[in-house]
């Protein structure tokens, strides 16, 4: 397998010195830099990894390609041995286009096109979920031979963004019929999958959910099915001061307790765990209005910020209005003791439901500086749009020299397997920036090929 694909095809490589917010400063600070920019740190990523495996060693992740189906992110994740959540032909097409082993997908869309779920038949991506009766239908004529999941429902209590309205039969009344249904068809069903909700604040959930999996696994066995395959789903937090701690020592528990035989597999599909931190994005103010108005407390007269800035929810903050984000908009200059105003901030865009940032306290900003909105990887690009003619913000791929000594640790690299060039002077940090560096130009060019 090759990676070469890179947004750009290249990595900026950060020396000791050098941080995310340190090429942040020096693109924004350019005097070349208007578009709004992203940072993707390959870092970060390589490191959740590390953290999966070792907080949920039995569970192999399944990136839902979804959440951020950018190159840069599947080829890393590719390379790492990881699997992929698709919901699409498109995605599985793109995912095998990587060298992904057809085996390492799961289709794990319940409500598949026809033609999607007879394309995964054709490349060989035989697992893919079901929680009713028509898809069962579907499957039996277009892909008889395929290895079907049943996912059921069970939902967090409190989640970003809740699926079970949608997605999953219910473990009890709607399963045991569908199991049935399945047998008379002579389709293979394989096992279980849950997705407890987007964003799960609600760890207990999850052994819930494996409980009601033990029931249906032992339900299923009843009827002549062998059950092999558990698929935890997604769920797990991603961004900066979160962890999966407490859900991974509740999953290890349930699964200990409940699925003790260790030749059941156990997958699941984590996406913004993987990705959200990773990315961090870089907005500049083009306008400002300051609107008179009364101070919430004193009833004192004071002044109500309004800042425009260049990227909206028509474009990365659109996972405000569809993944019920709350982002934080970070001044890049230093204000040390400034006073704080009231502040709302809003996308680039005509439409007055392009906001951003309801209400804030920021320093007085003034046109051309610039807001910094960490935790931007999940849900934001892949759904963004150029609407109004405002463009998708670029990408910059940053890798530390750690992480390379550390891929080389996970994969069986060798330098060999890398093309290296000089680490220009401009990314170490507290060194002048060349004014006239295009700062859009990939500076230096990575291959990572593996055995
Ligand atoms: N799996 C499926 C089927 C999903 O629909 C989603 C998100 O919607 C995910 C996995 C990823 O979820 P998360 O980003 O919460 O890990």
């Amino acid at each position: 397998m090759k990676i070469s694909n890179f947004e750009d095809e290249r990595v900026h490589v950060l020396d000791a010195n050098s941080s995310v917010w340190s090429v942040i400063r020096d693109i924004a600070e350019s005097g070349t830099q208007e578009e709004a920019f992203y940072v993707c740190d390959i870092g970060d990523i390589v490191r959740k990894h590390k953290i999966w495996k070792s907080a949920m060693p039995r569970v192999e992740p399944h990136y839902a390609v979804k959440c951020n189906d950018s190159l840069t992110v599947l080829e890393v994740l590719a390379a790492l041995g990881a699997g992929f959540d698709c919901a699409s032909k498109t995605e599985i097409n793109k995912v095998l286009s990587l060298g992904v082993d057809p085996n390492r997908i799961i289709f794990a869309n319940p409500a598949k096109p026809l033609s999607h779920i007879r394309h995964a038949g054709d490349v060989g991506v035989n697992t893919m979920t079901f929680d009713n009766e028509v898809e069962l239908h579907k499957v039996k004529r277009l892909f008889p031979d395929a290895k079907m999941v049943i996912r059921i429902r069970c939902d967090a209590e409190i989640a970003q963004c809740q699926l079970g309205m949608k997605f999953g039969c219910d473990p009890e009344t709607e399963a045991p019929h569908l199991l049935q249904v399945a047998r008379d068809l002579g389709i293979d069903v394989v096992g279980i999958s849950f997705h407890v909700g987007s964003g799960c604040r609600d760890p207990p959930v999850f052994r819930k959910a494996i409980a009601a999996s033990r029931k249906l696994f032992d339900y299923a066995a009843s009827l002549g099915f062998h059950f092999s395959l558990l698929d935890l789903g997604g769920g797990y937090p991603g961004g900066h001061g979160t962890s999966i701690s407490e859900i991974a020592e509740i999953v290890n528990m349930a699964l200990d307790d409940y699925f003790p035989d260790p030749s059941v597999h156990i997958i699941a599909e984590p996406g913004r765990f993987y990705v959200s931190s990773a990315y961090t994005l870089a907005c500049n103010i083009h306008s400002i209005r300051a609107v008179g108005t009364k101070d919430a407390v004193t009833g004192n007269p004071t002044t109500h910020y309004m800042y425009y800035i260049n990227d909206g929810v028509y474009g990365s903050f659109n996972c405000v209005l569809y993944d019920h984000q709350h982002v934080v908009g970070i001044p890049l200059k230093e204000f040390s003791h400034s006073k704080l105003y009231s502040s709302s901030i809003w996308g680039p865009t005509c439409d007055g439901l392009d906001q951003v940032v309801e209400q804030t306290l920021l320093p007085e900003m003034q046109v051309g500086d610039w807001l910094v909105f960490e935790d931007m990887g999940a849900y934001t690009l892949p759904v963004a749009s150029p609407f109004n003619g405002f463009p998708i913000p670029k990408v910059h791929v940053v890798a530390d020299e750690n992480v390379w000594m550390l891929l080389k640790d996970i994969l069986p690299l060798t330098e060999d397997h890398f093309v290296i060039g000089n680490i220009p002077a401009s990314l170490k940090k507290g060194m002048d920036v060349n004014r006239d560096e295009d700062w859009s130009l990939p500076i230096l060019p990575i291959t990572i090929t593996l055995p």
